[in-house]
């Protein structure tokens, strides 16, 4: 046993008052025919060398003992149902009533009753995919206020939104895990952040950011600091495609969280165009004052520039005649980049 605190009050086992010890002991109990050990609290008789359980430690106890049990056999602890409630700021009352399993459920799983396992994978399944908890959400719009709909909706939605971009990320890295060649990556190791900040200041500076303009900037941003700095800026790897160079997934890219675009439709509905945009509230964290001097110089060469003379400037680049269509662009040409 182990002491963990004492308080001086009334002891209900001697009936004198004086300090009782409270301990802690490792307990063994049989639960469901699962023989499980877990931590108990009790009060402490120095004079009689006696335990007790308060009101609060008994249910402290068992709830440990429980819990115990659902590790042992694999299902959530009270504590994890309570922390998936958490994550959608949702009631323990309206959780049952989104998952239709009788309104006290979710309040009983949180504390005294084991659930079962259909109700435990679908609670593991909520706490996984955020999408599959907006619909069952949708599905009980009516039997909730709107007030709470709408507090719960946003949460889920940021839930979602939030587990979508780390899909981008790790499909991003799972790309990019492909490219350690330095030349391919300019000596420097992918910086997604850099890359959100580095689009969202051209986007602040530029009035008219298109994609293959975009694409452009970036590269020469890039390419400019290796130049200056024998190391690029974002880690992005490009390919020489016929409009010039683009990172490789581009899509994912320009899909992560804090990079805002139009889409502008351009008189026929088959061309339309993306339009880059600074996302509100953007603010410079990662990218250093070298890295922007670089973007700055290329935002000043090419801001003005519409698309084609961009291209154009783009194809005349040594490295980009000297790399074959759909190849890895190389920063070995840096140092013949038409800028300084
Ligand atoms: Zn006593």
């Amino acid at each position: 046993m182990r002491k963990i605190g004492s308080e001086k009050k009334l002891c209900l086992i001697c009936m004198e008052e004086h300090d009782v010890d409270i301990i802690a002991v490792v307990d063994d109990e049989t639960f469901k025919g699962e023989e499980v050990s877990f931590s108990a609290t009790y009060e402490y008789c120095r004079d009689v060398d006696e335990c007790l359980e308060t009101e609060e430690m008994i249910k402290a106890n068992s709830l440990a003992m429980k819990d115990a049990y659902r590790e042992k056999v694999g299902l959530l602890k009270s504590s994890d149902i309570i922390a998936i409630r958490d994550k959608y700021g949702i009631s323990q009352k309206d959780f049952s009533e989104v998952l239709d399993w009788g309104k006290a459920t979710i309040t009983r799983y949180e504390n005294h009753q084991v659930q079962d396992r259909a109700h435990d994978d679908v609670l593991r399944k909520i706490d996984s995919d955020p999408k599959w908890f907006l619909e069952m959400l949708k599905r009980s719009k009516g039997k909730l206020t709107d007030k709470a709909f709408t507090k719960y909706h946003h949460e889920a939605r940021t839930q979602y939104k939030r587990k979508e971009n780390q899909y981008l990320i790790d499909s991003i890295s799972a790309v990019y895990a492909d490219y350690e060649d330095e030349m391919a990556t300019g000596c420097t190791e992918l910086n997604l952040i850099k890359v959100v900040e580095m689009i969202n200041y051209l986007a602040t500076k530029v009035s008219s950011l298109h994609k293959v303009k975009l694409m452009k900037m970036l590269w020469y941003s890039d390419v400019l600091h290796f130049k200056r700095n024998n190391a690029a800026i974002s880690g992005l790897v490009y390919s020489a495609l016929r409009m010039g160079a683009v990172p490789k997934a581009y899509d994912q890219i320009v899909s992560l969280e804090g990079v805002t675009f139009d889409t502008v439709n351009y008189g026929d509905s088959e061309s339309i165009a993306y339009r880059f945009q600074p996302t509100s509230g953007f603010q410079i964290r990662e990218l250093k004052q070298s890295e922007l001097e670089a973007l700055d110089t290329i935002i000043s060469t090419f801001g003005n520039l519409n698309t084609s003379e961009i291209v154009r400037r783009m194809h005349a680049e040594v490295a980009y005649k000297s790399t074959p269509s759909d190849g890895v662009l190389s920063f070995e040409f840096a140092k013949q980049l038409s800028i300084d």
